[in-house]
């Protein structure tokens, strides 16, 4: 007989798939690193914003110290921005951190967590990690049905997972929609509000989540500097609470898990408007330019509110897989989203004015 270590639930986890690094596409295709366009994994195309490198330079003589384990500065100046006590925030090592502490600090084994079909895949791992139930809500039109998971909450029910945007199909619930879901959740049951695109809202869109985290105890906002921020690669995210939360999170949360020149970056990051905006104007113009292509091409597409658009590349079920690798034979990594249950659309990030085009040139020749 086979030993099996570990609980069941551990061992039914299917491991979270990344988006393919540059270099193993290189190897893998014999291809030359610096023709690869990589538009998988909702990175900033403007990488590193020029404000944090100076700063993690100026850093990185403390190196041989552990960082500040509360992140004074980082903390003072989220909490100037979002107009919150230090005492409301909760740091992660990425925001993918928060979500995971959000679970282990809310939420035990036999518990449930709601979240909805096509929503983000560390949802499903947050879940499984802690041994809870999983309670999928059918999407509607690919993205919340904030109704629907409204009704789905149970006695179990511990905690529901929110991602406006939606990743991976770009979704956007509205302000109303989501105050009237906040009204109707029990006291009882956390809700995390996963923004990690709000900066690529267009200001009809966007909305004060902090007020209402002032109003309900039991929301919590999850931020993140990997993607309009540019700081994919160094891990850092945030969450705002009420104390309580809060409290329990940052029991929950490793005392050294954002390091320093993360901290360091994430404040000049914070600062950098017009790294920000340069951001969103390319993120605009950068839509514009795949859905053009996609309406000449005839593919649908869900319409998107993030930095990426999911499209449907053909009828069968192999079309996802096929295009994707017609796409990497060409060097443009993009994001098949089978996993998601959507085995006929690839997720494409939007890149800069040239990696769009070169995306463009060779999903034309992958479905030719
Ligand atoms: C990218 C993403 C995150 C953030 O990941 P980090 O861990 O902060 O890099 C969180 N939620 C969603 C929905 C995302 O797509």
């Amino acid at each position: 007989m086979s030993q099996h270590y570990g609980p069941s639930y551990v061992r039914a986890i299917a491991p979270y798939q990344a988006g393919k690094p540059i270099s193993e596409v290189a190897r893998e295709f014999g291809l030359d690193e610096a023709k690869i366009v990589k538009l998988a994994s909702n990175e900033n195309p403007f990488g590193l914003p020029a404000s944090a490198a100076t700063a993690m330079a100026a850093a990185a003589a403390d190196l041989g110290r552990y960082p500040d384990a509360n992140a004074f500065d980082l903390k003072s100046a989220l909490a100037a921005r979002y107009d919150v006590p230090m005492s409301w925030i909760t740091l992660g090592n990425g925001s993918n951190d928060i979500l995971e502490i959000a679970a282990h600090a809310f939420v035990e084994k036999g518990q449930a967590i709601v979240y909805a079909q096509y929503s983000f895949a560390v949802y499903a791992l947050a879940t499984q990690g802690v041994g809870a139930r999983a309670i999928v809500v059918p999407a509607k039109h690919y993205g919340h049905d904030l109704d629907a998971m409204a009704a789905a909450i149970d006695a179990d029910t511990r905690l529901v997972f929110i991602a406006n945007p939606n990743n991976p199909t770009g979704t956007f619930v509205s302000a109303p929609e989501i105050e009237a879901f906040l009204r109707k959740v029990p006291a009882s049951v956390i809700v995390v509000l996963d923004e990690a695109y709000n900066e690529f809202l267009s200001p009809e869109q966007q909305y004060e989540s902090t007020a209402w985290v002032k109003q309900y105890p039991n929301l919590i906002v999850s931020r993140t500097f990997s993607k309009a921020y540019g700081l994919a690669g160094l891990r850092v995210g945030f969450a705002i609470a009420q104390p309580e939360a809060t409290d329990l999170m940052n029991r929950i949360r490793q005392p050294f898990n954002v390091n320093s020149l993360a901290q360091a970056a994430a404040i000049a990051a914070l600062n950098d408007q017009a790294f920000l905006a340069k951001g969103a104007a390319n993120n605009r113009a950068g839509y514009a330019q795949l859905v053009a292509a996609f309406e000449e091409l005839g593919l649908e597409y869900v319409p998107s509110s993030g930095n990426f658009v999911l499209v449907k590349v053909g009828a069968d079920e192999g079309a996802g897989a096929r295009v994707n690798l017609a796409l990497l034979k060409q060097g443009v990594i993009v994001r098949p989203v089978g996993n998601y249950g959507l085995p006929q659309w690839l997720r494409i990030s939007i890149g800069l004015p040239d990696e769009n085009a070169a995306f463009i040139a060779a999903l034309k020749k992958a479905l030719a």
